[in-house]
Order: structure tokens, then sequence, then C-alpha cells
């Protein structure tokens, strides 16, 4: 069959050159003379139009027909598949410039595959090229790489932290800011599944989050912590996109973090300083007033004795004018350190005026507790007070409230309590604590 058609094609050398030079390749086919000369005897048309060669181009050696440049290369590219005796495929760029000093020039990909063709008695008699164009490929696949180089750019000059995960949830990618921010290499990172730069108490919240990506929902604004490769904390927020492939099935996520640390420290700053004292660091009145509440609450919950404690220091005025206010502002910070050393943990001392402290005491046992806290309060404040080279005595006047069955005092009542026993104690000498309840009984 084969030789059948094969034959029908030699009968119609019409069809044959019809069929050639309707091919986009371009079909060279070169005569090895005995001379060992080249010469074309078979050109298709695009073969003839990419060097402008014709009909009295047959024959001549092809170093005659062809251009200087293209003759160096086609010769020694026919020399190779000779030796080779076998056929070689290779790939050149030529740039054509259509007019003349034009500087629009053309850039054009070419892969050429020579077959070298013998006879019987294994001398070449003559060689098969086939020419491809590729420039409309190559300049796609430039065009795709050109596209690509740019979104790594993007990726790697955005100033959040980025990384990206698969469906199932190992990391991908990460960017240059990550790296930096963070300190973790995208080696250390891509596929690790523990996302080792998530606290412990933040990765249910990040299960959660990707549960909402994997739903298709956009998570933004989201506040998170997350450490560096040298422990450090840092504050983001994050926002988390889901990716989908090409059938538009889920395929992970992006997530882009904001570092939000500086703001953080600015807004805890101004938190500590709305609810402290800046001279001794202890929570202020407002601290107290919301402490005393959640507290009280508590106390109430649970059934447990709560007390309050209010603190004056003695004549602490003449401190004052004696000394001077430096060491006035020394003696309320010593004071402070004195009295945290008579308290458990859990005790919560405040700064709510001038030389006026309070302390709440939850979960008390009993009531007799208080006695032994403000016997406590009052030995740590008995032992001589330097400042600098001034040796001097203080005491402090307590006064103690509390808070219990059948809890139905309200916060600004059970401080006023405290306050009137604080005042009983100043009238009676100072230097001492009362109880509330106490007060009358001597
Ligand atoms: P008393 O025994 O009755 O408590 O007498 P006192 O002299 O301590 O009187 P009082 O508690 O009314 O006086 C508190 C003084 O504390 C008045 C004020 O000048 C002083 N003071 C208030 N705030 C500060 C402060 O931040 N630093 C210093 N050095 N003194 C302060
Ligand atoms: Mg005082």
């Amino acid at each position: 069959m084969v030789e059948k058609y094969s034959l029908e094609i030699l009968d119609r050398p019409d069809l044959f050159y019809q069929l050639i030079n309707n091919m986009t390749d371009l079909v060279f086919l070169t005569k090895v003379n005995p001379d060992k000369s080249l010469s074309y005897v078979i050109l298709n048309k695009p073969a003839k139009d990419l060097y402008g060669l014709t009909n009295e181009s047959f024959g001549k050696p092809i170093q005659e027909v062809l251009p200087k440049n293209a003759y160096h290369i086609v010769r020694s590219k026919y020399e190779e598949a000779m030796e080779n005796k076998k056929p070689i495929k290779y790939e050149d760029m030529v740039t054509v410039s259509h007019l003349p000093q034009s500087s629009n020039k053309e850039v054009i990909y070419w892969e050429s595959t020579i077959t070298p063709v013998f006879n019987q008695d294994g001398e070449c008699t003559h060689l098969l090229a086939i020419v491809r164009n590729l420039t409309e490929q190559r300049e796609k696949e430039n065009e795709i790489q050109r596209i690509k180089d740019r979104l790594e750019l993007v990726w790697n000059s955005v100033a959040d932290a980025m990384f990206t995960f698969d469906k199932n949830q190992n990391i991908v990618s990460v960017n240059r800011s990550f790296e930096k921010l963070l300190g973790w290499t995208a080696e250390d990172l891509v596929k690790d599944k523990s996302i080792i730069f998530v606290p412990e108490g933040e990765k249910e919240d990040l299960s959660k989050i990707i549960e909402r990506v994997k739903s298709g929902e956009t998570v933004t604004n989201h506040e998170v912590k997350r450490i560096t490769k040298s422990g450090e904390i840092i504050y983001f927020l994050g926002s988390f996109s889901p990716l989908y492939n090409q059938n538009g099935d889920w395929d992970g996520g992006v997530v882009a973090y904001k570092d939000i640390t500086e703001r953080k420290k600015y807004e805890d700053m101004l938190k500590q300083l709305a609810l402290h004292d800046p001279l001794t660091g202890l929570p202020n009145r407002t601290y107290f007033s919301q402490s005393l509440k959640i507290e009280m609450d508590k106390a109430k919950c649970s059934k447990t004795l709560l007390s309050v404690f209010v603190l004056d220091i003695d004549h602490f005025k003449n401190i004052n004018d004696t000394y001077g206010h430096d060491i006035g502002d020394e003696v309320l910070k010593e004071f402070v350190e004195r009295v945290k050393s008579a308290l458990r943990k859990n005790d919560i001392m405040a700064r709510i005026g001038g030389d006026e402290f309070v302390i709440l005491v939850p979960d008390l046992k009993e009531k007799t507790n208080v006695i032994e806290i403000a016997e406590r309060i009052k030995q740590c404040l008995s032992s001589v007070w330097q400042v600098g080279i001034t040796r001097f005595q203080i005491t402090s006047s307590i006064g103690i409230a509390f808070y219990d069955y059948p809890f139905n005092l309200d916060d600004k009542v059970l401080f006023k309590y405290a306050d009137l026993a604080l005042y009983e104690v100043k009238v009676e000498g100072r230097n001492n604590y009362k109880i509330y309840e106490d007060i009358g009984t001597g």
C-alpha cells in the first residue's frame, strides 16, 4: 500500500510541489556533490522566501546562494549531522530588520532538524533540513516568563509578610518580607504543616480562619500574634483569601500580614497610662473601680469572702514639708514596695489619691485573715526608712471592709465602709487598722 501511494506521488510532481509549498515549515533538500560541495535540489516556497532564493539557485554551491552568516551555520550543522550519521536538532535566533537602518528589529526563533540520507555504501548523499518558525511559541513563553518575573518581583517587594498554602495546609511559598520580618526562610517553612510561626494559643483561631477561607470567605483585618525564629512576638493584621485552581476548585489560600507591633505597643502604652499611676506604676482609681466590680461579681458567684483595705500614710505632708517633694515621691514608691511584699499574688493594690491606696483581697478563708494581713503590712513599714542620707519612720492607717453573705452591698458603699474605718483609725491616733464591722466596739 505504502509503495503504491509513494509511486502515485512520484507520478504527480505538481501534487508533490503543491504539498511542500503549502507547508508552513521550510524544506531544504541538499545534495552532497562528489567534491563534497553542497547544492540545493528541492526548496519549498517558504524556504526560498527566507533567503530570496530562486530556481536559479539550484545546482549552485550553497555558499554562492546563501548569505555569508547563514552559510557558516548551515555548513557546520550539516557537517555535524553527517558525522553523527543521525538527525540533529538545533535552535537559533535571528534578528531581522525589514527596513534598512530601522531600529525596529524583529526576532525570529528557528528550530531546525537536519536528517542525513545515506546510500548503500554508507556515503551521505543528501541532507534534509526541516526548519520550523517557533517565534510565536517562544514569544508566548517569553511573555509568560515576563509575567512570572513581574509577579515574583511584586511578591517580593510588598511590605506585608505573605505566604501561600495548599489545600492540605502545607506552606507552598513565602515572600521576602515574610523572611525579613519573621526570620524564617522559605526553606524552613515550605512543606511545613505545623506552621511553626503560630503560637500554640493561636492555632485554634487559625484553624477556624482556614475553615472560613475553605468555604470561600476572605477574612480581613484579623489581629494575630506570630513568633519570629528568634522567639519574639510580632502583632499583625492578617488578611486570608482563598485560592482556586483552573477548574474552580478550592486550592488553598494566600495570607498577608501587616506588622502592627508599633501600633500595638503604642495602644498598650496608652492603656497603661490611662489605667496606671505613672509614679508608682500601680493601677489607678479607674482601674481600681473596674476591678472592684469584677472582684465583687466573682465573690458573689463563688460565695467567697472579699475584703477591701484603704490605706493612708500618716502625716505624709510632714515628709514633703521637711524633706521636699522628691523625697516624698521616693517614700510613696518604697511604701508600695513594702506593702506589696506583705500581699499575695492575687491581691490588687491601687493608688487612688496622693498618699491613699486600696487593696482588694479576694478569696479569704475567714475574716480573721485580714488581721494577719494588716499586721504584716504594719510589720513591713516598721523598719527604719532611709532615702539618701535621710532616715525616718513611716506608718499608715488602714480601714477594712468585707463583702460577704448576703452579698448585697454595692461597690460604692463597700468602699465607703472601708474609708469610714480608716477615718476611725486616724481619729484614734493613726498607725493602726480597723474593720468597719468593729466601729463603735472600740
Ligand atoms: P494624715 O495622717 O491625716 O493622712 O496626714 P497627711 O499629712 O498624710 O495628710 P493627707 O493624707 O491629707 O496628705 C496627703 C499629702 O500628700 C498632700 C499632698 O501634698 C501629698 N501628695 C499628694 N500627691 C503627692 C505626690 O505625688 N508626691 C508627693 N511627694 N506628695 C504628694
Ligand atoms: Mg495621709
